[in-house]
C-alpha cells in the first residue's frame, strides 16, 4: 500500500479509499494508492507553506543547489530501482525507464548548477534612485503531472521550481505515482526540510482539481490534454494565479527530397514508437515530398513490419500502452480510419508472449491521410503514424501549421536557406533539423505554442516561469 508523502511523513488520505494500481503488461492490480481529496490537498498545501516560511526561505542558492545535486546523485545511485517501479507501474521497456530515470538525475543535475546563476539587473533611472530588480519564488507552486513521462515531468518541472525557491505539491496521474513517491522519500533522506516536497495522490477531478483551486497555491504547472488545460485554466483564473499549460501535439516530420534519408529514417520511427508513441512531442504526422513520397514509405513500411510489441520487462521496440481507455481510444482511430478508407502501409507485431490481458497495440503507419481528418489533426497518443504527401514549401508550411497545436516540427533538408525559411515559417516552440529530440534537450527551453499550451519548461528559460519579478526603486538623493 502507498501513501501520500506530505511533510516528509508517509500518509494516509484522510477518506481511507484507494485506487488499485494495475500493471499494463498484463492489466492486473499489484498495489494501491490513496484516493486523496480536497483536505488532503490542504493538509499538503498548508505543509508546503509552512516549509516555505520556516525553513526553505532561508536556503541560499548555493544551498538550494547543494542538495539538488545531492538528490541528483541519490537517484542515480536508486535509478535501477526507480526503472523497475516505472516498467511495472507504466509498461516502459526496460531501456526507457532507464532513460527516464538517469533524465530525472540529470533535471536535479542541471538545476542544482542554476540555482545560483539566477540574477536580477540594476536599471539606469532618474537622478538620485538606484533600481534593481529580484526574482523570487512565486512561493507554493503546485504541478499536475501526466503519466506518460512521470518521473521526466517531474524532473523539469519540480526541478525548476525547487531551483527557484519554491515549496511544491505534486498530484500524479493515478496511473503513474509510484516512482514519484519513492522519489519523495529519497529526497528527504538527502535533507530536504519537511513540506518542500509534498505528493498527493488520486483522480484528476478530485485531487487535481482541488489543487487547482487552491487559494494557498501560487503558481501552477500542468502537462496533459488540452480539455483538462482548459479546466485548469478556469479554476485558476477566478484567482489570477499563474499557469504554465503543456498539451501536447500533433508535430509533422517534414522531410524533402534532398533529405539524408540514412538519417531520417530511425529518427521519424523513434519519433512515433518511442513510450508506444505516447508523448506529448511524438512526430505522429509525417510530410513528404511528392517525389520521395513512394519510396520512403516502402522504407519506413519494412521498418514497420520489423517493430515488436510486448511486456515491460522483454524490452523489445514497444511496451503496453498506459492502461485499457488509451487502448480503446486508439483502437476507435484506427477504426475511423478504416471507415474513412485511409490505406495502411504496415503494421508491427504484438509477440505472442504478451498476455490478452495487457493494454498492447501494435505500431501502424497509414498513407494519403487526409489533412483535416481527425488522425491528421488530433493527438492519438498511441503508436500511429500518419503519412501525407506535399508538392513544395509552401504546401509544406501549410500542411505543418494546419493543426490548433504547434509543439515541435522536425525539418529534413539539406538546404541550408531553406531550413531557416521552415523554421522561421513553422508556428510551434520547437523546431528540429535534421535531428528530432536527439539528446533528451534538460538544457533547451521547451513548451508550445496555440492549443500546445504556453510558457516554457527545461533549460534556465524554466527558471524564469517558477519565479516572479519584483522592481525595488530606491531614492536616495
Ligand atoms: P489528462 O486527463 O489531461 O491527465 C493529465 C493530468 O491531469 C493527470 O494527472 C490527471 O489526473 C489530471 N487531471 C485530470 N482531470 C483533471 C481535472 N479536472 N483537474 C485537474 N487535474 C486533472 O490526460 P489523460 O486523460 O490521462 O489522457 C488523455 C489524453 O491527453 C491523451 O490521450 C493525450 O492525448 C493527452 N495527454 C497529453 C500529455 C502530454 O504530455 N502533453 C500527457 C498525457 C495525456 P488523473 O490521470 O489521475 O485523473
Ligand atoms: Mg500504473
Amino acid at each position: 500500500m502507498q501513501l501520500n508523502y506530505i511533510a516528509n511523513a508517509s500518509i494516509p488520505s484522510s477518506s481511507g479509499r484507494t485506487i488499485a494500481v494495475l500493471d499494463p503488461s498484463d492489466g492486473q492490480p499489484f498495489e494501491h494508492i490513496q484516493r486523496s481529496n480536497a483536505s488532503d490537498i490542504d493538509s499538503a498545501v498548508r505543509a508546503a507553506r509552512q516549509g516555505l516560511d520556516t525553513v526553505w526561505h532561508k536556503f541560499s542558492a548555493v544551498e538550494r543547489g547543494r542538495l539538488l545535486m545531492r538528490l541528483s546523485q541519490k537517484i542515480t545511485e536508486h535509478a535501477q530501482e526507480l526503472s523497475q517501479i516505472e516498467q511495472r507501474d507504466c509498461g516502459k521497456p526496460t531501456r526507457q525507464a532507464n532513460a527516464d530515470a538517469l533524465a530525472l538525475a540529470r533535471y536535479f543535475e542541471f538545476y542544482s548548477g542554476a540555482c545560483d546563476k539566477l540574477h536580477g539587473e540594476t536599471i539606469p533611472y532618474l537622478d538620485g534612485y538606484s533600481v534593481l530588480t529580484w526574482r523570487e519564488p512565486h512561493g507554493v507552486t503546485g504541478h499536475i503531472i501526466p503519466w506518460n513521462y512521470p518521473m521526466q515531468i517531474f524532473g523539469r518541472s519540480v526541478g525548476g521550481a525547487l531551483a527557484a525557491g519554491n515549496t511544491c505539491v505534486v498530484k500524479p496521474a493515478e496511473d503513474a505515482c509510484l516512482s514519484l513517491i519513492r522519489v519523495a522519500q529519497l529526497a528527504a533522506e538527502v535533507g530536504f526540510p519537511a513540506g518542500v516536497l509534498n505528493i498527493v495522490t488520486g483522480y484528476g477531478h478530485e485531487v487535481g482539481d482541488a489543487l487547482a483551486r487552491h487559494p494557498g497555491i501560487d503558481h501552477i504547472s500542468f502537462t496533459g490534454s488540452p480539455s483538462v488545460g482548459t479546466l485548469i485554466q478556469q479554476a485558476a483564473a477566478l484567482r489570477h494565479c499563474p499557469v504554465t499549460l503543456e498539451l501536447g501535439g500533433k508535430s509533422p516530420q517534414i522531410v524533402f527530397a534532398d533529405a539524408d534519408l540514412d538519417a531520417a529514417v530511425p529518427a521519424i520511427l523513434n519519433g512515433i514508437v518511442q513510450n508506444a508513441g505516447q508523448t506529448c512531442s511524438a512526430g505522429s504526422r509525417l510530410l513528404v515530398e511528392q517525389s520521395i513520397y513512394e519510396p520512403l514509405l516502402a522504407r519506413l513500411g519494412a521498418e514497420f513490419e520489423n517493430l515488436r510489441v510486448g511486456p515491460a520487462d522483454m524490452d523489445l521496440d514497444l511496451g503496453p500502452l498506459i492502461r485499457q481507455s488509451q487502448q480503446q481510444r486508439v483502437w476507435d482511430f484506427l477504426s475511423d480510419a478504416q471507415v474513412a478508407g485511409i490505406p495502411m502501409v504496415a503494421q508491427g507485431r504484438v509477440v505472442d508472449e504478451a498476455p490478452q490481458s495487457g493494454f498492447y497495440q501494435a505500431p501502424t503507419l497509414l498513407r494519403d491521410v487526409p489533412f483535416d481528418h481527425r488522425l491528421a489533426q488530433e493527438e492519438v497518443f498511441g503508436p500511429v503514424l500518419c503519412a501525407m504527401p506535399f508538392k513544395d514549401e509552401d504546401q509544406a508550411v501549410t500542411l505543418a501549421n494546419s493543426t490548433e497545436f504547434g509543439l515541435v516540427a522536425g525539418v529534413w533538408t539539406r538546404d541550408g536557406a531553406r531550413q531557416f525559411r521552415m523554421a522561421r515559417r513553422i508556428r510551434s516552440g520547437q523546431i528540429f533539423i535534421n535531428n528530432y529530440g536527439a539528446g533528451g534537450g534538460v538544457e533547451l527551453p521547451f513548451g508550445g505554442v496555440k492549443s500546445s499550451g504556453y510558457g516554457r519548461e527545461k533549460g534556465f528559460e524554466a527558471l524564469l516561469g517558477f519565479t516572479t519579478l519584483k522592481t525595488v526603486a530606491i531614492r536616495h538623493g
